[in-house]
């Protein structure tokens, strides 16, 4: 675990395994002492990462199941229960509306169910939760389930009504925000209504593309002077409530 006098960034929700050299991107983060949360796509994915998340110090690895590939992987759904006991950390799971995904959208929610009341009855896992066009039905999920209860839903790249932030706040949850959210009006509204306590940086790499490429795994620099301005606060004060709040969320 991080020492008591570590200082790095804080990316809660990438996808290392996806990026174009997986092991030079572990190795990275480790360097970087970035505090790094690696979620997973298919539960297929999960050993490779565990096993390279084991030998440092920085990198946990998260067992996922992607709502955009819930149509063709399902059958890992067993797989998924098999491995749940032996980790902490969940990720990504959730749900997504999008036009492209809807037809799997059915099939998404008993996955998804299935996924958070399991990891309700387990308890102490943190939760990265995707929730495209579903806010309010993540939401539905996370408290029919008691998910909540049991364990620490962190909402990554939520873009949602201010009722349903609140809905969020009231059932606990964290929000992992990442530069590209922040620079819309949505992203900016976010942090009007959720306390610093509750925010976590990320960058969801490789995902997050813009006309410079998007940020590299770790890369939270502009995400915290975005955060740091919302809040009036400056960025190395930010950085260390993220830092504190993630090593909370991250310990043991
Ligand atoms: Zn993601």
């Amino acid at each position: 675990m991080a020492d008591l006098n570590w200082s790095g960034p804080v990316d809660f929700h990438c996808h290392l395994d996806l990026c174009q050299n997986m092991r030079a991107e572990y190795a990275r983060c480790e360097s970087a002492r970035c505090l790094t949360l690696a979620v997973t796509t298919t539960p297929k994915a999960f050993s490779r990462n565990e096993g390279m998340a084991r030998n440092g110090h920085f990198v946990r690895a998260a067992l996922g199941m992607h709502p955009q590939l819930v149509a063709q992987r399902a059958s890992e759904l067993s797989l998924f229960e098999e491995l749940a006991p032996s980790t902490r950390y969940i990720g990504e799971v959730g749900l997504d509306a999008g036009r492209r995904f809807y037809p799997s959208f059915e099939r998404q929610k008993i996955v998804f169910e299935r996924v958070m009341a399991l990891c309700a009855r387990l308890g102490d896992k943190v939760i990265s939760i995707h929730s495209v066009r579903t806010a309010r039905q993540v939401l539905d999920v996370v408290e029919q389930t008691g998910a909540h209860r049991t364990c620490v839903p962190v909402l990554h790249w939520f873009n949602a009504s201010e009722s349903e932030i609140r809905r969020a706040l009231d059932l606990g949850c964290y929000f992992s925000v990442n530069e590209q959210m922040l620079q819309a009006p949505k992203g900016r509204k976010l942090l009007e209504t959720v306390p610093l306590e509750r925010v976590l940086t990320e960058t969801d790499a490789p995902f997050q593309s813009d006309e410079k490429g998007g940020n590299s795994p770790g890369d939270v620099r502009g995400a915290i002077r975005l955060i740091a301005n919302a809040y009036s606060k400056d960025n190395s004060a930010t950085e260390a409530r993220i830092r504190r709040t993630a090593t909370e969320l991250l310990a043991n």
